[in-house]
C-alpha cells in the first residue's frame, strides 16, 4: 500500500467534541470577564530570527485541538501550566523585546490565541500602528462573524494565518477532534475570503491527500497556500505512533 492509499484509509479513532473542549479550556486559561484587565496564561516570551524574518512571540497556554504533531503539546494541552498575565504586562514585555531586537512583528503562538477574545483584541489595540500582529490560529472560533468583524474594525487589523490541521480523511486522527472542527476551519476560510482581512492558509502536506490539496487550491488563490514543514521531535513521533499514524512513513 503506498502513502496515498494509507492516507485514504480514513479516520476511525474516537474523537472528542471540539465545542466542549473549547468551552472547558476557556474557563481554565482566560479571565476575560475582568473589564479592564483581561488575563491569559502564558509560559514564555521570546524573539526568534527564523520566523517571518524576525518576530517577537508570546507563547500561550491552552488549545482546543490535540494535533499529533503539535510542537507545544507539553504546554498547549495542560492549562494548569504557565502564569497569568494581564494585557498591560504582555504588551510591555512584547514591546521591550521588539525594541531590543529592532523588530516590528508580533504574534502569540504555542496555543490558540482566539480562545481569550477580549485579551487578544485588547493586545492588538494597544500595539502602536507601525507593528504588524500576525494572528496564527486554527480559526475554529472565527466562524463567529462578529469576531471577524471586530478584528476588521481595529485601527491596525492583524494578518491572519489559518493553519488547516489536516485533510478531512486524517483530520480526527491528527487533531483528535470530530469533523465538526474541520468544517469550522473551512467555514472560517470562506468567511475570510469575503472579509477585508489579509490572510493565508498553512498546511502540512503529509496530512492531506493530493485531491484534498487540490480542493483547497480551488477554494483559495494558490498564492495564499503555504506549505509548512513538519518537524518530527521525538515526542511528536511518539504521539503519531500512539494514534496509529506511523504507517504514513513520517
Ligand atoms: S492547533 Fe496548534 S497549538 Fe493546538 S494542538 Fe494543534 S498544533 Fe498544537
Amino acid at each position: 500500500m503506498n502513502i496515498e492509499e494509507r492516507k485514504n484509509q480514513g479516520a476511525d479513532i474516537e474523537s472528542f467534541d471540539n465545542v466542549t473542549l473549547t468551552n472547558k479550556t476557556i474557563t481554565q486559561i482566560c479571565k476575560d470577564d475582568l473589564t479592564n484587565e483581561p488575563l491569559r496564561k502564558y509560559y514564555r516570551f521570546r524573539y526568534s530570527k527564523q520566523f517571518y524574518g524576525g518576530i517577537v512571540t508570546g507563547d500561550i497556554v491552552g488549545c482546543n485541538l490535540r494535533c499529533a504533531y503539535c510542537w507545544s503539546q507539553k504546554t498547549a494541552w495542560y492549562p494548569q501550566k504557565g502564569s497569568w498575565q494581564s494585557v498591560d504586562q504582555v504588551v510591555k514585555i512584547l514591546l521591550n523585546l521588539a525594541n531590543n531586537n529592532h523588530c516590528e512583528k508580533i504574534r502569540l503562538s504555542g496555543g490558540e490565541p482566539t480562545l481569550c477574545r477580549k485579551h487578544l483584541i485588547t493586545i492588538i489595540q494597544q500595539l502602536p500602528d507601525h507593528f504588524s500582529f500576525i494572528l496564527e490560529t486554527n480559526g475554529i472560533l472565527l466562524t463567529n462573524k462578529e469576531y471577524i468583524q471586530e478584528l476588521e474594525t481595529l485601527t491596525n487589523p492583524p494578518y491572519v494565518r489559518i493553519s488547516l490541521k489536516a485533510g478531512q480523511t486524517l483530520y480526527s486522527r491528527i487533531t483528535g477532534a470530530s469533523l465538526e472542527a474541520y468544517r469550522a476551519q473551512l467555514q472560517t476560510i470562506k468567511i475570510l475570503k469575503h472579509s477585508s482581512l489579509q490572510f493565508n492558509v498553512a498546511i502540512i502536506a503529509e496530512f492531506f491527500t493530493s485531491e484534498e490539496i487540490r480542493k483547497i487550491e480551488r477554494l483559495i488563490a494558490p498564492k495564499r497556500l503555504e506549505r509548512e514543514q513538519l518537524i518530527v521531535y521525538p515526542f511528536v513521533r511518539e504521539t503519531l505512533r500512539k494514534r496509529g499514524l506511523e504507517s504514513l512513513g513520517i
